[in-house]
């Protein structure tokens, strides 16, 4: 679930809490216009908890209804982004509540994140309509036109109708490819659940050391003890790739970063444990996060997390190149869990495979689609790290 900027949203999120105190009331806080702002360019995945308790905080104090509609707004967002689609929703409700019916901005960022949760939730029909209904009324939402038509873009083509796809793009107008890259990772589907695999060919093992004999198990790092709030591991059908988004640690750093990695997921977030099962560091040796026999809780859904193992490597690589040792652990890891619980190389997926993130990074990309792919050769002699084009990158 790290993602990258994670450490700018944290800075940002904790600049957001340290000026909520001094809000007047009155008028539009400048500030608060400006950090409302840079959430709604879509970085708000990063850190959703923090997110919502700002936007609550915040909402206490403001009386402008539209500015109370947008913290709402932004506060479903976050519930979407923790996986609560359900209080999610009952929050674009009330913001829509607050939205007076000549309201132009606000009135159409709430229906296209409506139809946007509602598209990645399959509800394809509500969705459509709420855009039809959108266009229906180009006087009331002037500002969203052009978004909610990159919307039936993206959606015309992934019914396969070209003909609508390339009329609506029509009527978008130049800089359409834009418009449509962020209504694309906008609508981009949580994913379907990982298919089980035939067969289990081995059961999970306690000791993580039965997989590789040289991953580290968890007391080597001092793990924190994992909470109660657990879901036992289904059968394993899919593994996820990651990039912790954080600052390349040194040999010496790696057993502090993942306590500070379990500390965010275990502590701040409350989940049971660290998302991730497996942690790389830069040097190639592999960590035992959660214990396999636990679900995980890095892919973004309940249903995407089952029967799904998250492996993280250590680093930001939308910054940095894939270290050789760390690109070898990984395919590694890939082929010995792959072999062991018969999962289909197909089956291990980038986490932007199931939510709009740029994890894990545009340099590790190549390597996981490589491996996806069936192409991961031997280690040795295998470079990485190019930056390569990568369609999903973009947060925004
Ligand atoms: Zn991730």
């Amino acid at each position: 679930m790290m993602q990258t900027r994670s450490i700018l949203l944290v800075l940002l999120v904790a600049s957001l809490m340290s000026c909520a105190s001094s809000r007047s009331g009155r008028g539009v806080d400048p500030e608060l216009r400006e950090q409302l702002d840079e959430l709604a360019a879509g970085t708000i995945a990063h850190d959703p908890a923090g997110v919502v308790e700002w936007a609550e905080k915040n909402r206490r104090h403001v009386r402008d209804p539209e500015v109370r509609a947008e913290l709402d707004l932004v506060r479903a967002r976050a519930l979407d982004a923790m996986d609560r689609p359900l209080a999610a929703r009952a929050g674009l409700a009330a913001a829509w509540g607050h939205v007076s019916p000549e309201a132009d901005g606000v009135g159409g960022a709430i229906q296209i994140e409506w139809a946007d949760q509602e598209y990645r939730s399959g509800e394809r029909q509500k969705a459509l309509q709420r855009l039809d209904d959108l266009l229906d009324d180009p006087g009331l939402y002037r500002t969203h036109q052009r978004a909610a038509l990159a919307r039936l873009v993206v959606i015309a083509e992934a019914l396969g109708d070209g003909d609508s796809a390339e009329h609506w793009r029509d009527e978008i107008g130049p800089g359409s490819g834009r418009l449509i890259t962020k209504a694309r990772v906008a609508l981009m589907p949580a994913g379907p659940p990982p298919k089980a695999p035939k067969s289990q060919r081995g059961p999970i093992p306690d000791d993580p050391r039965e997989i590789l004999d040289d991953i580290q198990p968890r007391n080597r790092w001092r793990a924190a003890q994992m909470r109660s709030n657990r879901d036992p591991m289904t059968s394993i059908g899919a593994i996820t790739v990651h990039h912790s988004a954080m600052a390349t640690p040194s040999a010496g750093e790696v057993t502090t970063q993942l306590r500070r990695i379990q500390s965010l997921h275990r502590d701040d977030r409350g989940w049971a444990d660290v998302g991730y099962h497996f942690l790389i560091d830069p040097q190639g040796k592999i960590w035992e996060g959660r214990p396999l026999r636990w679900q995980g809780a890095h892919a973004g859904s309940s249903a995407s997390n089952r029967g799904n193992v998250g492996v993280c490597l250590l680093g930001d690589f939308e910054v940095t190149r894939v270290p050789r040792a760390q690109e070898a652990s990984l395919n590694r890891l890939l082929d010995a869990l792959c072999g062991r619980f018969g999962v289909a190389t197909r089956e291990v997926w980038p986490h932007q495979h199931y939510r709009a993130t740029a994890c894990p990074g545009r340099n590790l990309m190549p390597t996981v689609t490589e491996y996806r792919a069936g192409r991961a050769v031997a280690v040795t002699g295998t470079t990485t790290g190019t930056a390569q084009e990568s369609q999903r990158t973009t947060e925004d």
